[in-house]
């Protein structure tokens, strides 16, 4: 059955009010659209374009029936909002993608678990309940090997490398420092790959989807550095990169917009991880495509058609890290970066630096690849 459109004017909600919530609110604004923003954090990008803000934790259950008040339909900017919550509101909104479905995404172990029932190829793993399964996982899965907290880890924070024997107590006593019942972690062996890859897949209610062309990834520390569309891989391997990412999320009947992370290693592609909403690798489609990410967020969370995926040129896209965002806020830099042709700068406007927090992005667009790869190690070397 068709679901019922959602008619701009409506208010929409959304848990998380980072960057990802601004620029989805920003999309739905564009549309006619109101944005009602859940965030604890009062500084919250987000918060400043809500025509309704919810600046409480998320257990707050007086907050989470006002919103269902209030709003017409429900989405989120990121995985770890409490499912729980989700799938109270899916009984009385319209809640994209599902809470079913962020439960196991949410959780890394079940989501490999469900990749790999449905044959699809992911690293070797294994799940661990408590740090003293560490020393037998690594003896399963060898070395090297990444440790990740299950739940509620992102940009390569709760993660640990083991390459040796030694290694093995350090990470173990590092769980243990942080150890509770509801904490597990995964073991996964460490990919040696080629290249880093992405790909944006939005699927409607009916099982209609677009996808994005495949994207190139560079993270350093875990943390997404740079990522240049299209990918340079083969038209076998970009073909083989969209198919698994949309069979991905036909498995997991999902309805929204998704980010496949893949690695490109000489057996084959793997999955690393799929993430339920827009992602910070298809930033680029902001400015270089026909409907960018966010917009076709809108779109699904309320019921419209889905919108085209084309990339109209080449894009390079870096992120500014930390301190890093000073290069172009302070002296000549702003000046500089906005005297090359095609570059085109967003500021999430978080007051607060601190390392690794990602405070804003450039994007490159030219009429070659060649142009903006070249344009964006340029940046990137001024960034030191
Ligand atoms: P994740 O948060 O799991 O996406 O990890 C962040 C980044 O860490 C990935 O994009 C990779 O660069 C690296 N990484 C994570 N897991 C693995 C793995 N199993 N093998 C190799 N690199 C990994």
């Amino acid at each position: 059955m068709t679901e019922e459109i959602i008619e701009p004017g409506s208010i929409i909600g959304i848990l998380g009010g980072g960057q990802l919530g601004a620029m989805f609110g920003h999309a739905a604004c564009q549309m006619g659209y109101r944005v009602a923003v859940w965030d604890p954090d009062a500084e919250a990008p987000a918060h400043r374009i809500a025509s309704h803000s919810f600046i409480v934790p998320f257990e707050d259950t007086a907050a989470r029936a006002k919103l269902a008040d209030l709003v017409r339909a429900v989405t989120f900017e990121w995985e770890n909002v409490p499912a729980e919550l989700c799938e109270w509101l899916a009984q009385r909104r319209r809640v994209c993608p599902s809470g079913s479905l962020l439960r196991i995404i949410q959780d890394r172990v079940e989501q490999k678990r469900f990749l790999q029932s449905r044959q699809l190829p992911v690293p070797q793993f294994i799940a661990i309940d408590s740090p003293a399964q560490l020393a037998d996982a690594v003896k399963a899965v060898g070395f090297p090997s990444v440790c990740k907290t299950a739940t509620s880890g992102y940009d390569g924070k709760g993660q640990w490398i083991l390459r040796q024997d030694s290694d093995v107590s350090t990470v173990q006593q590092a769980l243990s420092m942080i150890a509770k019942p509801s904490l597990r972690w995964i073991l996964e062996s460490v990919v040696n790959f080629e290249r880093e890859l992405s790909v944006l897949v939005v699927r409607g209610e009916r099982g209609e989807s677009r996808i994005y062309p495949v994207v190139e990834n560079r993270h350093e520390q875990g943390i997404l550095r740079l990522s240049v569309v299209p990918s340079t891989v083969s038209s076998d391997v970009a073909l083989s990169a969209a198919d698994l990412a949309s069979r991905a999320v036909a498995e997991l009947n999902g309805m929204g917009v998704f980010c496949v992370e893949l690695f490109q290693t000489a057996g084959g592609l793997f999955i690393n991880e799929v993430a339920p909403r827009p992602h910070n690798s298809g930033h680029y489609t902001l400015d270089a495509c026909t409907v960018s990410q966010f917009e076709q967020q809108v779109r699904t969370v309320c019921g419209l058609p889905l919108g085209e995926a084309r990339l109209l040129c080449p894009a390079a896209m870096v992120n500014l890290i930390g301190s890093e965002v000073r290069a172009v806020t302070s002296g000549h830099g702003l000046d500089d970066l906005l005297s090359i042709s095609g570059a085109k700068l967003h500021l999430y406007g978080k007051r607060v630096v601190r390392p690794g927090r990602k405070m804003g992005h450039v994007t490159f667009l030219a009429e070659r690849i060649d142009t903006v790869a070249e344009q964006a190690h340029r940046f990137l070397n001024c960034l030191g």
